[in-house]
């Protein structure tokens, strides 16, 4: 490999002790202790419906316990009561008050969990794939050049995040997991489908996975001759956040960077899909090395995130982030709008604003910082841009684009949706200019109905 065994990492002066806390142990994490009891008891209520992990690095690196309620780095993990609707709070409230037994506590998240819309954009439905009538649950092929993989020991994370999209795989019931430990079958899928230019291991997040077990999916990409429509090996990952050390320290550590080496070497494009929410998440120094170190494989690290409010919905915010991103060798990717699942009453941004604070932050950086898309909603149809906001005959209207489709002919082709200040979600856009529906809603329906009885793609 090239620089993957940098010697300084080895010699970090302090390598923090990797260790978890749940909902099981938040009495172990001593700043929350200091906090009112009150305030305690309302992450315990929101955490018996919403998933809840965080790592002791996190604790003490990363949250600014003075003033907690304010910090970006405490909300994105520790749950808050408004993460929850007053109803769904209020009835968890009494069953814990109560001291419940434990089945009924469960019984009540399960009900509770089912109404947060766990699988958003038709994901369950429409996007796994199947071959010889057998469906692939560990994988998902929305869009055609791009495969989906979920590992089977890539499904936690090393913290939660209080809004992610994936929540429902955290939560331990087993009907809402992905995963799939099936490396036969993925690379039959991938024989078969030489339309897939981009396979994505995703989770969760795969980098708690021990590198022999990423290796053992990856092996057959090492090959420089084999599978050679797979171009690209993107990886989805928080980790430079939440636990630098697996690309430092960890006993595995230089064996996954060579992985990454290995892949590059073979022809592959290798990316690095990591996910920042703020500029905080960049400054620690074990941060900056880790993403030293994966850039000295060759591989490249692209950023991506979404548009939270308490979070960073300021554009300064946005600016300062992909300013500090660019400068550490990273590429700006992603804007997100937060996805209609889980906790998203407490995140959500309306459309109209995350397209002003997305278009203010973008004025301030220069060029090489304004690579990021969005603000882009992945929703049920494809990925949604919000282009700007126009007046077109008189109408004061959204301009769109599909980034991404379900059919590929939709990409790039510019509509109009009705200006609306408080929409927060494609589904709440009406189209421009007294038109009855958008140009993809007919094909779109079709596609729904055609998957409730078959395959969701060809194979
Ligand atoms: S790291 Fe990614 S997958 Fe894991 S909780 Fe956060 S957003 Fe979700």
């Amino acid at each position: 490999m090239k620089n993957a065994s940098a010697p300084s990492c080895r010699h970090s002066p302090r390598t923090p002790a990797f260790e978890v806390y749940t909902k099981r142990e938040l009495d172990r994490i001593a700043p929350l202790m200091r906090l009112p009891e009150e305030r305690r008891f309302e992450i315990r209520v929101v955490a018996e419906v919403l998933p809840f992990r965080v790592n002791r690095y996190v604790v003490e690196e990363l949250i600014d316990w003075s003033a907690p309620f304010a910090d970006p780095m405490f909300i994105l993990t520790f749950p808050q009561r408004e993460m929850l609707p007053d109803d769904a709070f209020s009835r968890m409230t009494d069953l814990l008050r109560a001291d419940a037994p434990r089945h009924e506590v469960e019984a009540l998240a399960r009900e509770l969990r089912a109404e947060l819309n766990p699988h958003p954009a038709g994901q369950r439905e429409m996007n796994v794939p199947e071959i010889e009538d057998q469906r692939l649950e560990g994988m998902q092929h929305k869009y055609a050049e791009t495969l989906l993989f979920f590992p089977s020991q890539g499904q936690v994370c090393h913290s939660y995040c209080t809004f992610c999209f994936r929540w429902a795989q955290f939560v331990g019931d087993k009907a809402l997991r992905f995963a799939s430990s099936e490396t036969e079958l993925l690379y039959r899928y991938l024989a078969r489908n030489t339309g897939i230019s981009d396979l994505l291991v995703t989770g969760g997040d795969p980098m708690v996975m021990k590198t022999r077990h990423l290796r053992r999916y990856l092996e057959p990409l090492l090959d420089p001759g084999a599978f050679e429509h797979v171009q690209t090996v993107r990886i989805g990952t928080k980790a430079l956040t939440y636990w630098p050390y697996r690309f430092l320290t960890d006993p595995d550590a230089d064996d996954l960077l060579r992985l990454m080496d290995g892949l590059v070497r073979a022809g592959r494009h290798v990316a690095v899909m990591a996910h920042f929410n703020h500029w905080r998440e960049l400054e620690p120094e074990a941060t900056q090395r880790a993403i030293g170190r994966i850039r000295s494989t060759g591989a490249v690290i692209r950023c991506q995130g979404p548009l939270l409010a308490r979070i960073n919905d300021d554009a300064r915010t946005w600016a300062r982030m992909w300013k500090a991103q660019v400068s550490l060798g990273m590429v700006p990717y992603y804007m997100f709008v937060e996805r209609d699942t889980g906790a998203r009453r407490f995140f959500e941004v309306p459309l109209a604003r995350a397209w002003r604070i997305c278009r203010d932050a973008m004025k301030s950086v220069s060029g090489l910082a304004r690579t990021a898309r969005g603000p882009s909603m992945s929703a049920g149809p494809g990925k949604v841009e919000i282009q700007g906001v126009a007046e077109v005959a008189g109408e004061k209207v959204f301009v769109l684009r599909f980034l991404q489709g379900r059919n590929a002919a939709w990409v790039q082709r510019p509509f109009f949706a009705a200006y609306d200040e408080r929409a927060t979600w494609l589904d709440d856009l009406k189209p421009a200019f007294g038109a009855e529906k958008f140009f993809f809603e007919d094909e779109y329906r079709a596609m729904l109905a055609q998957c409730s009885t078959e395959s969701p793609l060809p194979n």
